[in-house]
């Protein structure tokens, strides 16, 4: 075998699995695009860090660069509720970030020792008796390489995970859509909507220096785009001001509402982050999941290859719990009058004095 370990997908979970790994394996890590590149698309994200994924950085030692960070940090989330036509505004605090100077920040701090294989889109593996063969591309052309080892940290559409479980079950996904619009309003906020004829998932608005983005998490059918325009106009109309559309930009988003679809893999395979199905149910944050579950896989493969399967789905069940919870927070957020109750009732809301 070339590789101990070869990892697919370069993003927060994959990134944080190489970093922790030892030194005494021969690790591969590949992603499709190039993210140091300057031109590189970022993930399409909304790029919050929410505390869950700050206290993670903190308890791994890692100082987030100022670098990574957009103007304007945000304390207030503006909670729009169209189907009981009500608003109010909660505290939290994020960390507003430029998603893909995070990505390039999480690279650089991946080993040398590590190869990368960067431009590199994983295509499908095979068992071999003592590990994996599986065939990447690289500009057009095909290539094969071995590892004992493979890792799934290609997130929410996980080809890894296709082709080694096509038979489990998928977490529920949706399309998210993101459009970019110029603008001059900075607002302190980020704001949440829930309107059912949008969407039983969410959508949400969030500015990064001159750029607002207007996101939605959709039902994936071809109603999708008709509604995220539905979505716009009704944002207009409710008072939002945007400039010129930038781009659009689009991802699978997963929704694990059951902890049966969440899979960390088999003795040959693992998969971690998104690609696992650590995602959260009710807000969609994913970034602290992926660290923490490439913290947990690390400390398995550390241990040895052999049996690191059963170390690795013993140690994320704290995290399978915390995706179980977060599917009981659900019919508060997402069941139209329970929220109109709870939104109502002014509980845990902040007084807005402008
Ligand atoms: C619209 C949207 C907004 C979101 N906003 C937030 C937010 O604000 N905060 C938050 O915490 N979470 C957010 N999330 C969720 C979060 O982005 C993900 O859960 C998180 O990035 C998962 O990390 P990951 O490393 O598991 O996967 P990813 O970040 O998806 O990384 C997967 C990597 O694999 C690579 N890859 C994929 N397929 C292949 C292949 N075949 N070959 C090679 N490489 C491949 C990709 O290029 C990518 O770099 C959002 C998700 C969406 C869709």
């Amino acid at each position: 075998m070339l590789y101990d370990i070869a990892i697919i997908g370069a993003g927060p979970a994959g990134c944080t699995l190489a970093r922790l790994l030892d030194r005494k394996y021969k690790v591969l890590l590949i992603d499709k695009r190039d993210i140091t590149s300057e031109n590189c698309n970022s993930k399409c994200c909304g790029g919050l860090l929410a505390p869950d994924a700050q206290e993670m950085l903190g308890r791994m030692g890692l100082v987030i660069p100022s670098s990574v960070l957009v103007d304007p940090q945000l304390f207030l989330v503006r909670t729009i509720d169209f189907d009981n036509r009500i608003e109010r505004y909660y505290q939290r605090f994020y960390f507003n970030m430029d998603r893909l100077v995070f990505e390039q920040w999480l690279l650089s701090q991946v080993p040398a020792n590590t190869d990368l294989a960067l431009g590199c889109t994983f295509k499908n593996c095979e068992y071999i008796g003592e590990g994996v063969r599986f065939s990447f591309t690289y500009k057009g052309k095909s290539y094969r390489e071995n590892a004992r080892i493979i890792i799934g940290a290609d997130g929410g559409h996980s080809l890894v995970r296709k082709s080694v479980f096509p038979d489990k079950k998928m977490p529920e996904t949706y399309v998210a859509v993101q459009e970019w619009f110029e603008t001059e309003n900075s607002m302190p906020w980020y704001g949440a909507i829930f309107d059912s004829t949008i969407t039983d998932f969410y959508s949400w608005t969030i500015t990064k220096g001159k750029v607002l983005i207007i996101g939605s998490a959709l039902k994936k059918n071809n109603l999708a785009l008709d509604r995220f325009k539905m979505l716009k106009m009704k944002l207009r109309d409710n008072g939002l001001v945007y400039g010129k559309k930038i781009l659009r930009e689009g991802a699978f988003i997963l929704r694990p509402n059951s902890i049966s679809s969440i899979i960390t893999g088999n003795d040959y395979c693992a998969l971690v982050g998104e690609a696992a199905g650590f995602v959260s149910p009710s807000s969609a944050e994913g970034i602290s999941y992926a660290l923490k579950s490439a913290y947990h896989l690390a400390s398995a493969l550390n241990e040895g290859l052999d049996n690191f399967q059963s170390r690795y789905s013993k140690s994320v069940s704290k995290l399978k719990l915390s995706l179980f919870g977060k599917n009981l927070k659900c019919p508060g957020m997402y069941n139209r009058f329970l929220r109109g109750m709870v939104m109502r009732s002014g509980l845990m809301a902040t007084d807005i004095l402008f």
